[in-house]
């Protein structure tokens, strides 16, 4: 008999060949008359491989197949919405999604933080928030203390620009983040805007700067406001190792939220689960383009669907 290896393999072939693998590789196998257990093992397959965790998708496959098996029900379009509401489950319908500038207790100016690994999308993102509260009518500020590439405070500028708002950052090149953390939070403080959002390096290779550099950001930008949000942007194609790299900012700096960026490049998000399971902090927007417009909030109907159909 075929090993389960075997069978992975043939499945990620055959997914990397369709526009709509995920959904289209469930649709086939639940599309049958009735599931045999190498159907239920396809399936458990078919969402590792969209990224929704190994603990996860064993458990889920698990319980409906389970549910099955007392019911007698194998009919799948059954199966396949018992699917979609165990997976709305897990995602969390009733998660607050809000940021935290946007709820009635939050600090004026409220500060966010934008963390994550260099080229997931920060900068980007920074730039959209923008942009997104700049369209509620709040007066915005960036802050650039991404002072590591020398680019990176340039191209904030530049998103600082096509949204409106002042860009906070140093001249000199290679100059302390925390210093331009300061510099902007006291900035913001003194003009009053509605929210100050902070840019911010993320080199991985060495974990014990990154800590350091993230903790002093924290402590100096506190000095002048309390600090409302930390966004840790995850790369939707990047797969489990988000995991590992939402761990390492969580410990260095504390997360109240996720952002996953480039989710219009991938029917990977799965990763969405893992980090609301083990890290117990929502995903609060999604990157969908390069375009100002193309942030949206999360929202779990609409993420299901994108894994399902
Ligand atoms: P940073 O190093 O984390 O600040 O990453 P950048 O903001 O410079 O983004 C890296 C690249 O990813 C750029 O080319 C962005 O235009 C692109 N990018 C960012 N967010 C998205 C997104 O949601 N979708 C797509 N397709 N590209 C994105």
């Amino acid at each position: 008999p075929e090993g389960r290896r075997g069978r992975l393999q043939k499945l990620r072939e055959k997914l990397s060949k369709s526009s709509n693998p995920f959904g289209k590789a469930l649709f086939s196998i639940l599309s049958q008359d009735n599931l045999t257990e190498a159907d239920w093992e396809d399936v458990e397959d078919t969402l590792l491989l969209a990224d929704v965790g190994a603990e996860a998708s064993e458990q889920l496959v698990d319980r409906l197949h389970t549910d099955a098996r007392i019911t007698g029900e194998s009919d799948p379009s059954k199966v396949k919405e018992a699917l979609r509401s165990e997976l709305l489950n897990m995602v969390g319908t009733k998660t607050d999604r809000r940021l935290n500038a946007d709820k009635p207790d939050a600090h004026r100016p409220s500060v966010i933080i934008m963390v994550g690994v260099n080229g997931t999308g920060k900068t980007t993102t920074a730039g959209k928030l923008a942009r997104l509260f700049v369209a509620q009518g709040k007066s915005v500020m960036l802050g650039a203390a991404d002072t590591f590439r020398a680019a990176a405070a340039d191209q904030l500028e530049t998103w600082g620009a096509k949204v409106g708002v002042p860009v906070v950052r140093s001249d000199k090149e290679g100059a302390d983040p925390a210093s331009v953390a300061f510099e902007a939070s006291k900035r913001a403080k003194e003009e009053d805007v509605d929210v100050l959002i902070i840019d911010t390096a993320g080199r991985l290779q060495n974990k014990a700067n990154l800590m350091d550099e993230l903790g002093k950001i924290r402590r100096v930008t506190e000095k002048n406001l309390p600090v409302d949000e930390v966004l840790l942007v995850l790369d939707a194609t990047t797969g489990q190792n988000g995991m590992a790299q939402a761990k390492v900012f969580a410990q260095a700096i504390g997360l109240t939220g996720v952002v996953l960026s480039k989710l219009d490049g991938s029917a990977k998000g799965g990763i969405v689960i893992s980090v609301q399971r083990e890290l117990d902090v929502p995903v609060k927007l999604v990157g969908v383009g390069e375009g100002p417009d193309d942030l949206a909030p999360f929202e779990p109907e609409a993420f299901v669907d994108g894994i399902l159909d």
